[in-house]
């Protein structure tokens, strides 16, 4: 029955639009987790643990050994738009680290329990602080909310536990806890691999021994081998790829290449994928973008593309694909949700990749038919 006349406009509750506008970020466990590790990177840990109940939708708990958070900054820690990582405009544009809105522990201590443990190298003793809707929250009925005093290493916790209890919507477009944990296992992998010099752990509350582990200071090609099989370890090829030189516009420019290096539309890649010897059913596409896991359904189908001339029809490979360009060239402003980038030159920038992986994967054959023929 549509309404006789206009109905009366209401302001919405603060408290719904931080919730719903959290719902937005945080989607499911394995994307909360994305935003803690990242921060976990953004530290400088070389250990990141991660420990999970139910999938991480009753608890999602990550360890790490970084730089840890000071005690000062608790109270503002979980306020929208906090952030050390960009204070002016400019900052936007030459940000190296991962996230630069300060909108991801905003947005959990809004559809969740948050508590953080920090301590500094200088500090004596760890903080622990909880948070609720942005802001401190008391731990126990009768406490004050302000940080306490506790034991604690080097380096910050952070505890998420009943995520969306207060979204109902957002809690019941959860799959099962095995398959929120195969996704979280999923992203803790893939940054793993990209960063094959930090150890991660990943386990289930309870149990005795991790889902996945890798050790610190390790390389690629071994993170790769160690967690995504020895069947593709070992077929494993490689090659680095970056922007064609620019030519000098003057001649008489003496400056020492600086200019080259100031350029925006630089960029350099590198892959490690399978050669024509595995054939898998489907795809494995690891693509970061500066350090961020990350979709570009445009680079995905090129790089199939170049698979189609050499496997067979129906098998896939395995492809990881780690790009770098000049932030000033890529969209920050893209909302961090928006996990499919798009970036300056993005057609001449996978036309190189693509050839650039045919060349190696051609050469390869053709050595392989040598082999054979000596
Ligand atoms: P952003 O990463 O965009 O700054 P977040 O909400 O993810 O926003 O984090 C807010 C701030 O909290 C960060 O800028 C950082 O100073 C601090 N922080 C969060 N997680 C950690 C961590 N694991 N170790 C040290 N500092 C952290
Ligand atoms: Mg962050």
């Amino acid at each position: 029955q549509p309404p006789s006349g206009p109905l009366p406009i209401r302001r919405l509750q603060e408290a719904l639009i931080n919730r719903i506008a959290a719902g937005e970020i945080i989607h499911r466990p394995a994307s909360a987790l994305k935003e803690l590790i990242e921060n976990c990177l953004d530290a400088g840990s070389t250990s990141i643990r991660i420990t999970l109940k139910d999938g991480g939708m009753k608890l999602l708990q990550i360890q790490d050994n970084g730089c840890g958070i000071r005690k000062n900054d608790l109270p503002i820690l979980a306020e929208r738009f906090t952030t050390s990582k960009l204070s002016t405009f400019s900052d936007l544009s030459h940000l190296t680290t991962y996230g630069f809105r300060g909108e991801a522990l905003a947005s959990m201590s809004h559809v969740a329990h948050l508590t953080v443990v920090t301590k500094t190298k200088t500090d004596n003793c760890a903080w622990k602080a909880c948070y609720m809707d942005g802001k401190l929250t008391p731990a126990k009925a009768g406490l004050t909310p302000d940080p306490k005093p506790c034991a604690g290493n080097d380096g910050t916790t952070i505890t998420i536990e009943d995520l969306f209890y207060n979204t109902p919507t957002r809690l019941s477009a959860l799959r099962s806890s095995s398959e929120e944990y195969a996704r979280i296992l999923d992203v803790v992998t893939k940054y793993a691999v990209h960063n094959p010099t930090v150890s991660f752990v990943c386990k289930k509350a309870g149990s005795p021994s991790p889902d996945l582990s890798t050790p610190s200071s390790s390389e690629t090609p071994q993170v790769i081998r160690l967690l995504y099989g020895h069947s593709i370890g070992k077929e494993l090829l490689h090659t680095t790829i970056s922007s064609p030189k620019k030519s000098r516009r003057h001649e008489d420019n003496d400056e020492d290449d600086g200019g080259e290096r100031d350029d925006p539309e630089s960029w350099i890649a590198e892959a490690h994928f399978t050669n024509a010897n595995y054939q898998a059913k489907k795809l494995v596409f690891l693509l970061f973008i500066n350090h961020r896991l990350v979709e570009s359904s445009r680079i995905k189908k090129a790089l199939e593309a170049v698979y189609n001339g050499v496997l067979p029809k129906g098998a896939s490979p395995f492809i990881y694909l780690s790009l770098l360009i000049d932030p000033r060239s890529v969209d920050v402003n893209v909302h961090p949700t928006k996990r499919e980038v798009h970036f300056l030159n993005e057609d001449d920038i996978i036309e190189r990749i693509s050839d650039s992986l045919q060349e190696t994967l051609a050469s390869q054959n053709q050595s392989r038919v040598f082999e054979y023929q000596t």
